[in-house]
């Protein structure tokens, strides 16, 4: 046994997430206010907790992906207050995107209680999730980090340090509004080439040995048909959401303004993606952004 987890939020990453904490021989209990995610998690191994208290009791480890700040927030200090309830030896985890400030919050908190917290971001989407191949891009104390290191290599395949509290929420959206711009730009080319006559698994091929070939294009290409088992060849079903990509392009355009950096084509995809969701898209996965230009 390598110590019990609470894990809290099961829902297109938290739940692949928990089931290979499970396989990998914790003894994960887990907590989603959704009843039919913690049937799905239990068909994993994972012991479904009635409350978050009863998620916490004994645990070793607290990890939470959750959808937003607010929630984790809520979830830690403001609404649950968990932090007042977890034991000391206890490190919690958060790998939910969230604005650096409440990372900088949660950690700040959990130090005044004694106890220990780390974030650590993810980036590999729900396929990285179910495959245990994520990125965690951890903020906090290095010897926090260290001990984080023992539950996340086995839900990813690299841990990075970016620094403190704070650093890995930054580096994330670094990550993500490249991401979206990536996205837009593979989506255009495909739709230009498809529009002037081109097969785009064809285009696909010539573009993935030419320099344009990037991450989009290779392992997530948003055109219906052209790969297997991505959300564009499943009516963009799964993945991650146009919302969620709209949060973090939303925190990239705050950061912007606060550093007082310049970010026009991160603006740019904020505003075409704000678009498509509001448009009726928000809970497709963000690839979708195809149908806007086709
Ligand atoms: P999701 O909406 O599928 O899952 C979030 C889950 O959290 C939901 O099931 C929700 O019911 C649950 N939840 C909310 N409040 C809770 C609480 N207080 N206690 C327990 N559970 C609670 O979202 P997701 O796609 O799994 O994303 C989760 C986080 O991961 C987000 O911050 C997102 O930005 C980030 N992320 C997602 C992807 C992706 O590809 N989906 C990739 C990288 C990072």
């Amino acid at each position: 046994m390598n110590g019990n987890v609470a894990f809290f939020g099961l829902g297109h990453m938290g739940g692949p997430m928990s089931a290979n904490l499970v396989k990998a021989g914790f003894n994960v209990a887990g907590f989603d206010p959704v009843g039919e995610l913690l049937d799905a998690a239990a068909t994993q191994g994972v012991k479904k907790a009635a409350s978050p208290l009863e998620a916490i009791a004994g645990t070793d480890y607290v990890v939470s992906m959750l959808p937003n700040g607010e929630d984790v927030e809520a979830l830690y200090i403001d609404s649950d207050k968990l932090l007042e309830h977890i034991a000391e030896n206890t490190l919690v985890i958060d790998c939910s995107t969230v604005a650096a400030a409440s990372s900088t919050r949660l950690i700040a908190e959990a130090q005044k209680r004694g106890l220990h917290a780390v974030e650590a971001p993810v980036s590999g989407g729900v396929a990285g999730a179910v495959a245990g191949t994520l990125s965690f891009m951890c903020g906090g104390e290095a010897a926090d980090v260290e001990r984080a290191r023992q539950v996340l290599q086995h839900m990813g395949s690299n841990v990075f340090h970016a620094g403190p509290a704070g650093a890995g929420q930054t580096a994330k959206i670094c990550n993500n509004m490249l991401l979206a711009i990536h996205m837009i730009g593979t989506a255009e080319a495909l739709q230009l080439g498809v529009d002037n006559g081109l097969d785009p698994k064809v285009l696909s091929e010539i573009m993935l040995k030419s320099s344009g070939a990037n991450w989009s294009l290779e392992k997530y290409n948003p055109y219906p048909g052209v790969m297997e088992n991505v959300p564009a060849s499943k009516n963009y079903s799964g993945g991650f959401m146009v919302k969620l990509m709209c949060k973090d392009l939303g925190l990239a355009q705050q950061a912007a303004t606060a550093s007082r950096s310049y970010t026009p084509l991160g603006s740019l995809a904020r505003n075409l993606y704000g678009l498509h969701g509001r448009a009726g898209n928000e809970g497709l996965d963000f690839s979708s952004i195809q149908r806007l230009l086709g």
